[in-house]
């Protein structure tokens, strides 16, 4: 079975929130989109574990995602506590498991899981907010095993902004990074910790790529030509991502592939495929990954669940991806640019 690194996921975020046992990821969460056996089953070895602290109130309201406000900004507080039960939960989960998932912290420990047929979480905060802007409890979550930084979510925070919802819109809603954004990215690069720009405007994007003197990351995004809302990469942003040696995992959420922004979950597999071949075309074959979004947000019907994986590796085989070249969009650039960014 082909291996897959996937570029986000928000299980843990999920587990945190509904203060899961680590021993139910382990046997199986049936109502969500990852466990640990449908993992094994869709030849899932390893992924960004993303930590989303939530903002304190809910804004959809009902609403549909393109009508949702601006998310409301959570405070360091909330944000750390947040982060620390995930980080928690997450190295609980490895230690119950028996070997079966382990937290890996560089490229060796990738290859070594993938080899064992270990499921690799890299840490990942989506949104820095449980970093104050001294930067001091960086070096912590480092410490505790975080290896990549998503700046913002669709929010405001004290280093950038998240792009509103929108659609059909721009990702160019607003200012670039905060002094406090400027210095959370030089210190990363110091770190060796990878920066993603999925949830960045433009301007922020720019700041990032400028700054970053490395791979630029975006985990979970797909093409603005082909979707335009605030959350996908215009041509220019893939051209500077495959310029850096970096990445876009291609996210699979309807509203984010779909011509028309629709959530629907009666979205073809050809509609994610669409989005790897013009990322392909633009970026270059190795700069494109997957980034799918399993449990922060719903999946076309074709894919379900990870579960679902091999489907989609069926349909890029089916539109013409040579054997090798699936391998690379599946689990190869990931590695590569995940090994070039932490020195490992
Ligand atoms: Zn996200």
């Amino acid at each position: 079975m082909t291996a897959v690194f996937d570029g986000h996921n928000d299980a843990l975020g999920k587990l945190q929130s509904h203060e899961g046992a680590p021993a139910d990821f382990l046997s199986g969460l049936p109502e969500r989109d990852i466990d640990l056996p449908r993992a094994r089953a869709g030849g899932l070895a390893g992924g960004l574990f993303a930590i989303n602290a939530p903002s304190p109130h809910d804004p959809s309201d009902g609403r549909s995602l393109w009508e949702t406000p601006y998310a409301e900004p959570i405070d360091h507080a909330q944000a750390t506590a947040f982060t620390a039960g995930a980080v928690g939960r997450a190295h609980a989960l490895a230690a119950a498991s028996d070997g079966a998932v382990a937290v890996a912290t560089d490229a060796a420990a990738l290859d070594r899981c993938r080899a064992d047929g270990t499921l690799a979480m890299v840490l990942h905060l989506e949104g820095a907010e449980a970093i104050d802007p001294g930067l001091s409890a960086l070096d912590a979550w480092h410490a505790a095993g975080v290896r990549s930084i998503g700046l913002v979510w669709s929010r405001p925070n004290a280093f950038g902004h998240g792009v509103p919802f929108r659609f059909p819109a721009s990702p160019d809603t607003g200012p670039g990074l905060t002094a406090a954004g400027l210095a959370l990215v030089r210190r990363c690069a110091q770190l060796r910790m990878a920066v993603d720009v999925s949830h960045l405007n433009a301007a922020g994007f720019a700041d990032v790529a400028r700054l970053a003197a490395g791979p630029v990351i975006a985990s979970h995004s797909a093409c603005h030509a082909l979707s335009a809302s605030t959350r996908n990469l215009t041509d220019d942003q893939l051209r500077e991502i495959g310029r850096s040696d970096g990445i876009v995992g291609i996210v699979f959420a309807p509203a984010f592939v779909r011509e028309d922004g629709a959530d629907e979950a009666d979205t073809r597999l050809a509609v994610l495929v669409s989005h790897v071949r013009h990322a392909v075309a633009v970026a270059g074959l190795d700069h494109v990954g997957l980034g799918s979004d399993f449990d922060g947000a719903p999946m076309p019907a074709a894919i379900g669940d990870v579960a679902g994986l091999p489907r989609l590796l069926d349909a890029l085989r089916d539109d013409g991806f040579a054997a090798d070249e699936v391998q690379r969009i599946a689990w190869g650039n990931w590695r590569r640019v995940l090994g070039s960014v932490w020195g490992s």
